[in-house]
């Protein structure tokens, strides 16, 4: 057996796992179901009914978005489940022009506006629960497609301990957050959940003897005893200005959606350094692009090491269901991979043999995708005063995060394996996103 060399290892394993995975549709009997439900609706034409129906199962099957699709002559109405686009069923032209129609009219669009784009929300109730619809149109054909974003204010906030970290990133998330001053930074490509992230860590640090002010691009959940204020680029209510105002307001713990700009970032690091606790996202991948990208907005470096407090890297991923999954015996190549990805990891003292590969089963439960749910995988670094000092001193990335190992950082690939260990997700699911 050929052991390959270690930097072909993750190429190895993704052309191993993923091109040989058979390939899996979402699929559901429950689609019929909702098309005949909906299309009975429109045929009495009880259009609230019907565009109801497809909001309630959009969020029974964990879709984020509903997406109508026109074409020739008839509407492809599809889910975004997880973050996989479904088809769900098919309209006529006929029959989607009221559900078209009913959408703007909720979500005050102008309905006699039908050659430019134009987005808004409405807000809907359902079984308690409140529901935020974003509506964005685009002509389309002489038509107009539309999708539907749906924001379920129930899962904006969750418990801390089901935020997925495991006790030792729990511990370094803790620390920081209970600091009195510094910046913590939650950084995000597409996808990660951050909302949920920084809406929960908000929710721990809420209490009568602290004052925390947001500012947010849109305000996406209205949180009890906070204040909460929006920026509104085209009134002149910039993050930057819009910062500057929040610290005059007697803030002890201000979270700034996100740092777009060298501006922010100053005013954001010059409130850390004046004793106040400051939540912000900035839009990398890892903790090394992080200080890469700081220090590429023009930040001293010996301004960062002191500003500085922890880096949340972060990432979603798909939960394996647990109604089908069944263990499978692996190939002699799968395990050597897997090994050699163990130790590139150093973690070669857990057994390869503890990573379980997956088949699955007919599975109704998770419309036959293999999954569900999503649980986070994470890189966390908390800076000591050693990483500091390296920072003062102008090292390299590499240096940094080479050092940062030697202490607690914990990289997204040593998550993920442990998670993936745990049963938690999948290797294949892991390798498609990072
Ligand atoms: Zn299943």
């Amino acid at each position: 057996m050929v052991v390959p060399k270690k930097q072909n290892i993750w190429e190895l394993l993704k052309k191993e796992l993923l091109e040989n995975e058979e390939k899996r549709w979402y699929f559901s009997e429950r689609f019929q179901k909702i098309e005949d439900k909906v299309k009975k609706s429109l045929k009495d034409q009880k259009t609230d009914e019907a565009l109801n129906d497809i909001t309630v199962w959009a969020l029974v099957l964990w879709s984020s978005d509903v997406h109508y699709e026109t074409f020739d002559d008839y509407v492809v109405v599809r889910f975004r489940i997880d973050w996989v686009l479904v088809d769900i069923f098919r309209l006529t032209l006929k029959e989607y022009k009221p559900i078209l129609e009913r959408l703007k009219y909720a979500s005050s669009l102008k309905l006699n506006i039908t050659t430019i784009p134009q987005d808004w929300k409405y807000s809907l109730i359902i079984e308690n629960r409140n529901i935020d619809v974003r509506v964005s149109t685009l002509p389309v054909w002489g038509f107009e497609n539309v999708v539907c974003r749906i924001l379920d204010n129930t899962n904006a906030i969750i418990d801390f301990e089901k935020l997925w970290f495991f006790w030792t990133t729990k511990r370094m998330v803790e620390k920081a957050i209970t600091r009195k001053n510094g910046m913590i930074l939650v950084t995000w490509p597409t996808w990660s959940g951050k909302t949920t992230t920084l809406y929960t860590i908000l929710a721990r640090l809420n209490t009568r003897e602290k004052k925390v002010i947001t500012l947010e691009d849109p305000i996406e959940y209205n949180m009890d005893w906070i204040t909460q204020a929006e920026v509104n680029d085209k009134n002149g209510f910039t993050f930057t200005n819009g910062l500057r105002a929040i610290l005059r307001q007697d803030p002890d713990i201000i979270m700034v959606w996100e740092i777009r700009d060298a501006e922010t970032l100053e005013t954001a690091t010059n409130a850390s350094l004046t004793w106040h606790l400051v939540l912000s996202t900035l839009h990398t991948k890892s903790a090394a692009e992080t200080l890469d990208r700081i220090i590429n907005m023009g930040m001293k470096p010996y301004v960062l090491a002191s500003a500085l407090d922890t880096i949340i890297a972060q990432r979603l991923v798909r939960k394996i269901c647990p109604y089908c999954k069944r263990e499978k015996e692996r190939t002699a190549l799968e395990i050597s991979i897997i090994s050699n990805m163990m130790k590139e990891i150093w973690m070669s003292s857990l057994s390869s043999e503890n990573i379980k590969l997956y088949e699955w089963e007919w599975c109704e439960k998770c419309n036959h995708s293999w999954y569900s749910g999503r649980i986070w995988i994470y890189e966390i670094i908390s800076l000591n005063e050693d990483l500091r000092n390296l920072i003062r001193w102008w090292a390299t990335t590499e240096e940094i995060i080479r050092k940062a190992r030697d202490w607690d950082l914990i990289t997204m690939k040593e998550d993920w394996i442990l998670k993936a260990i745990k049963w938690y997700t999948t290797i294949e699911e892991i390798l498609r996103v990072t």
